[in-house]
């Protein structure tokens, strides 16, 4: 076969794969057509329409910024900032500015997980605080200085003098703030 040959050459198998992915491309774009059409002037002004707007706070860190959710039939939508807010006055940070995830993402953690053989399995709270009770004695046994304990800006004071009081029961002095790592 020539080399012109070999590279316009297209086999059986190859001219099957081809012609299933052009009827394919073809049935999704039939119905792409069908089922979308372009937003009309009072859609793009109001998406939600009949949406309520809920004062809220953003639960990241301890400032508690303001935050508006839109929320149409109990489902959270969009987000903005709260202008009159205080403490933020119409600022976020850039964690706040997408606190929606938080609710609404694809890869938001929403139980316990543990990696067996490379793989996520999913386990019970008990299982879980089991497992974390279980190694953090193994490893205050051998040496308390083996483990760090980290607060964040989520908690607050109350909560950070719980951690601190945690860790020198633990019998450490490998207590930092997060964001100092
Ligand atoms: S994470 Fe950012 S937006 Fe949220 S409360 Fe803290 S500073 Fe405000």
């Amino acid at each position: 076969m020539s080399e012109v040959s070999r590279r316009t050459h297209v086999g059986r198998r190859s001219f099957l794969k081809m012609a299933a992915l052009g009827t394919t491309a073809g049935v999704i774009g039939i119905g792409a057509n069908s089922l979308t059409r372009q937003a009309d002037k009072s859609e793009i002004a109001k998406p939600y329409p009949g949406s309520k707007m809920v004062k809220s706070i953003c639960s990241i860190c301890s400032v508690g910024c303001g935050v508006i959710g839109e929320v149409v039939d109990g489902v959270w939508v969009r987000q903005e900032v709260a202008q009159d807010h205080p403490v933020s006055a119409g600022g976020h940070c850039c964690k706040g500015s997408d606190v929606i995830d938080m609710v609404r993402s694809h890869c938001r953690v929403k139980y316990p997980m543990v990696k067996q053989n490379g793989k996520w399995k999913r386990i019970s709270y008990e299982e879980a605080f089991d497992q974390i009770a279980t190694q953090l004695k193994k490893y205050r046994d051998k040496n308390p200085e083996q483990v760090m304990f980290l607060g964040s800006a989520k908690d607050s004071n109350e909560q950070s003098y719980y951690i601190s009081k945690f860790a020198a029961m633990f019998g450490t002095n490998n207590l930092d703030h997060q964001a100092r790592i």
